[in-house]
C-alpha cells in the first residue's frame, strides 16, 4: 500500500479558493465565448474548464475539471480533489482480493 499511495508520485493539490455557482457561471460564459482557461493546479490549458452533468433528479451538477492532471472542483464550495487517485485506490483494492475481505470480516466470525 505504501508504494501505491507514496507521496513521490501523488502530487498534492495546491491551495484553491472555494469554487461556487457564480464562479462556475462566469467560467461557463467565458468558455462559450471561446476562452481556454488554464488549470489552476497544473497550468495546462489542454482540456480544462467548467463542466456540467445532468443528475437523475433533473438538476445539474456544476464543476470544473482538468483532464491533464485530474484536478476536479465542484461548484458547491467543497475542496478540490484529484480524480485519478480514487481510481487508483479502487484498482489496488480489487488487485488484492484476499486482503480486503479478511480485514473487513475480522472479529465478526
Ligand atoms: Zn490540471
Amino acid at each position: 500500500m505504501r508504494s501505491i499511495l507514496g507521496q513521490h508520485w501523488v502530487p498534492s493539490l495546491k491551495k484553491h479558493e472555494p469554487y461556487t455557482e457564480p464562479k462556475w457561471h462566469g467560467d461557463e460564459v467565458r468558455r462559450l465565448a471561446g476562452h481556454r482557461p488554464a488549470c489552476p493546479d497544473c497550468g495546462s490549458d489542454q482540456d480544462f474548464g467548467p463542466r456540467h452533468h445532468s443528475r437523475p433528479d433533473g438538476s445539474e451538477r456544476h464543476y470544473r475539471a482538468c483532464k491533464a492532471c485530474g484536478f476536479w472542483h465542484e461548484a458547491d464550495g467543497s475542496p478540490a480533489y484529484r480524480v485519478w487517485l480514487a481510481l487508483t485506490i479502487a484498482r489496488s483494492l480489487s488487485a488484492r482480493p484476499n486482503w480486503w475481505p479478511r480485514a473487513r470480516h475480522a472479529g465478526s466470525v
